[in-house]
């Protein structure tokens, strides 16, 4: 590698590729995909430091699928309101924005490369992405080599280098890397501003585009919720001001809403953990409630992530650790006193007032309080016919209702609520549940106001 890019290439931060520029590109081109932001974002930094060093603009694609399995009108809603706000912070910085609607994203990324015929493509990592897929997307453009850099986390989640069992294991290998990692990313300066060329083809992002997308319409924007970065901002500012003293005793509270509710800002990257968590440890609140923060939005959030990177079947039961397994299969014919088919739950019909609050929450809001999410997901093991049933239930629900559904933190939170993941087997033995650790309605209800919750969740 040249002296050149090797002083723009981090190898800690570029999990993966690495190799030369082509010398005769004329830009360079950031794919944005996870890291849908303008501000702190490491990915878009490392584009613009490499395109500075070689006297080159930066320009942004990004692939907006026309069709999708999963996601619908509430997420899209939500993403292009984000995309809108980071397009107009990419112009000010000098950098282009190209959006185009297309039914193949990486066949639409290699006909723009051809147009705007990159030096270097950089990437934002996705811990979803197995190597066949990153081999396909690196030979879209032969000639730019492709870097990725991880965007979401505050450790890389490639250093790790393996799946962690528990909070207790992973935490003392981030806490040991932070004060490398926990730093201000940085808003560099372009040097060379991109011109768009009149010819290219782009949109504009807007949630007008809604119209020409063939995408499941029946879940309306989630109304509590705006996207983007300001959005963001003005949120985790509001938290920072009036909700982080008192967070370690008042999380567990769903009544007083006493939790950030930035996790759909962080799902869709229009704001970064760094942006957080260095705004949490400057705050003024109570250490105990910032390391509680901190432990939530760094320790789990990427214990989440590392799950999701380093086992390949984290969206089905087959994730269990084999003590949740041998368990779950010797209860496997328990009797269900209860047992609910999926629209039942779906339309939170259960006889269960907290767990149907619940889910109205989710569906009307799209966003379910984390305390109420664990109880949310163990009924749901207790109403099945099976553990895998669940599994495949919970996640089908989460990640059609939550706006941060399709996430890490929720196929962790889901596997272990149902599977016993990051948690260890508890006793005493109950039916269906075996040594999953068990919440009942009386103890779950006795903790907070849920009386007061329910009634804000009635029909
Ligand atoms: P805060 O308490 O303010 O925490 C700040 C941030 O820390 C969160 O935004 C989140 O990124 C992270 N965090 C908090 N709790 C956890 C946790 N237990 N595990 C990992 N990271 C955490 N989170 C999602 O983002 N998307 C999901 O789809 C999702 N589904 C879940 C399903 C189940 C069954 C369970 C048990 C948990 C799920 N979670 C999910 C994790 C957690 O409940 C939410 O991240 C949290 O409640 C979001 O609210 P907040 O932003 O106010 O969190």
């Amino acid at each position: 590698m040249s002296s050149l890019t090797k002083l723009e290439f981090d190898p800690r931060l570029c999990v993966r590729g690495g190799e030369e520029p082509d010398p005769d590109g004329r830009c360079v081109v950031y794919r944005m995909r996870r890291a849908q932001r303008a501000f702190d974002n490491p990915a878009l930094e490392t584009a613009i430091a490499a395109a500075n060093a070689m006297k080159l603009p930066v320009v942004v694609f990004f692939g907006l699928l026309r069709r999708h399995p999963i996601a619908n009108l509430r997420h899209y809603h939500f993403m292009l309101e984000g995309l809108a706000d980071s397009t107009e912070r990419l112009e000010r910085r000098g950098t282009g924005f190209v959006l185009r609607i297309c039914d193949d994203s990486n066949a639409a990324f290699a006909s723009f490369c051809a147009e705007v015929k990159p030096s270097l493509i950089v990437a934002d990592e996705d811990p979803a992405r197995r190597e066949r897929a990153w081999r396909r997307e690196a030979a879209l453009y032969p000639s730019a080599p492709l870097w990725s850099v991880d965007a979401d986390v505050i450790v890389p989640s490639a250093l790790l280098g393996r799946e962690y069992f528990a909070a207790r294991t992973i935490r003392p290998r981030i806490r040991e890397r932070l004060d490398e990692f926990l730093a201000p990313v940085g808003n560099r300066r372009v040097h060379v501003r991109w011109k768009m060329p009149r010819d290219l083809r782009s949109l504009s992002p807007s949630t007008h585009l809604l119209a020409d997308l063939k995408i499941d319409r029946s879940i309306p924007p989630a109304p509590e919720f705006s996207g983007g970065t300001s959005a963001a901002l003005s949120e985790l500012h509001r938290c920072v001001r009036t909700r982080l003293s008192g967070y370690k005793k008042n999380r567990n509270h769903p009544e007083l809403d006493g939790t950030s509710r930035l996790s759909p800002y962080l799902h869709f990257g229009q704001l970064g953990p760094h942006t957080i968590a260095l705004a949490a440890r400057e705050s003024g609140a109570p250490s105990p409630d910032r390391d509680s923060f901190l432990e939530e939005l760094i320790v789990r959030r990427e214990l989440a992530i590392n799950f999701v990177r380093f086992n390949p079947r984290y969206r089905t039961i087959a994730s269990a650790e084999p003590w949740a397994a041998r368990t779950i299969a010797e209860h496997a014919r328990d009797t269900r006193p209860y047992r609910y088919a999926e629209r039942e739950m779906e339309s939170a019909t259960t006889h269960d007032p907290l767990w149907n609050a619940a889910q109205r929450q989710m569906v009307g809001s799209g966003w379910m309080h984390g305390y109420l999410r664990m109880y949310w997901a163990k009924k749901i093991l207790e109403w099945s016919a099976s553990a895998a049933e669940a599994y495949e239930i919970a996640v089908r629900l989460n990640d059609r209702y939550e706006l941060d559904g399709r996430d890490p933190n929720g196929y962790a939170g889901i596997a272990w609520a149902i599977a016993g993941k990051h948690d260890r087997a508890w006793g005493p033995e109950r039916p269906i549940y075996g040594k999953i650790r068990y919440m009942s309605f009386a103890s779950t209800s006795r903790k907070f106001d849920s009386r007061g919750y329910i009634a804000r969740w009635r029909e």
